[in-house]
């Protein structure tokens, strides 16, 4: 049994998974976006629909999933389907990550390679593996950024502005999508145990209707946490996420309950 870590974004609409590049691009190469981190969202946001509805009685859930650890991607997830994600083709769109640049002007490798002479395989570790955080501060390990931030280094301090400013951006950009968001959850290794992180994202969004409640914040530690104060119209979760026991749930699915029936060579 093998689940793929796109299939979740599997059915995007076409207009979100599309580039802006000749369409035959698209036929001939199958270059489109393809989202990753998928059975995190898809684990997360089922679990926060769920509590939704039993605590709330909110049923047609707008979700937006935050998975923030060393790769981070945002879902727009709506009724448990996956309507648009910031990953791309590859994991390198969008979001600052540990060392991946997220988005950055596609012209500017064109440049680099004018000015510098570097070559393909440079450019991509360049993007991939010496960019981001690391890039930015010189360290990929948000603990030890946090700590370099409170010894006053300000390029670490410029490195967490972006890493939230950009998360701030898509949340806006996902609100809009959805036409509005019921919850807002924070999951991964940075999203589930830094309320620093989520506390930059989440402040100044009160007319977005996301209000954290900071002494929430500050303790959650269960696999569902509640952050917003009472007069948040978001619902902000905190959602330990297992992706284990997903790829588990899935299996089961397919096989049925007792593992006896195979699956059907058609479906
Ligand atoms: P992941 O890729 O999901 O395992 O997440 C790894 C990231 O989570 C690293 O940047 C860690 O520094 C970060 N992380 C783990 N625990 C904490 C914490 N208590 N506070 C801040 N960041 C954390």
């Amino acid at each position: 049994m093998a689940v793929f870590d796109t299939v979740f974004h599997a059915d995007l609409p076409d207009y979100a998974y599309t580039y802006g590049l000749p369409y035959e691009l698209y036929k001939k190469y199958h270059i489109r976006r393809y989202g990753f981190h998928g059975t995190s969202h898809q684990y997360v946001t089922r679990q926060a629909a769920e509590f939704l509805d039993n605590t709330y009685g909110i049923k047609n859930t707008r979700l937006i999933s935050l998975h923030l650890g060393n790769g981070a991607s945002a879902a727009a997830v709506l009724n448990g389907q996956s309507i648009d994600t910031s990953m791309g083709m590859t994991p390198l769109e969008v979001l600052l990550m540990g060392s991946r640049s997220g988005d950055i002007d596609p012209a500017i490798l064109f440049y680099l390679a004018r000015e510098t002479g570097a070559d393909i395989d440079t450019l991509d570790a360049l993007l991939n593996k010496q960019s981001g955080l690391k890039g930015l501060c010189g360290q990929n390990d948000m603990r030890t950024i946090i700590e370099q931030i409170d010894q006053g280094d300000e390029l670490s301090t410029l490195a967490i502005h972006i890493f939230c400013y950009r998360i701030k951006k898509y949340i806006g950009a996902y609100a809009a999508a959805l036409n509005g968001i019921d919850g807002l959850i924070f999951t991964g290794g940075i999203g589930e145990n830094s309320s620093f992180i989520r506390k930059q994202v989440c402040t100044n969004m009160d007319e977005l209707g996301i209000i954290m409640d900071s002494n929430k914040n500050q303790v959650a530690n269960d696999a569902l946490s509640e952050l917003h104060n009472l007069h948040s119209k978001v619902k902000i979760l905190a959602v330990k996420t297992n992706e284990e026991l997903e790829i588990a749930l899935q299996t089961q699915q397919l096989l049925g309950r007792d593992g006896s029936r195979l699956p059907c060579t058609e479906n």
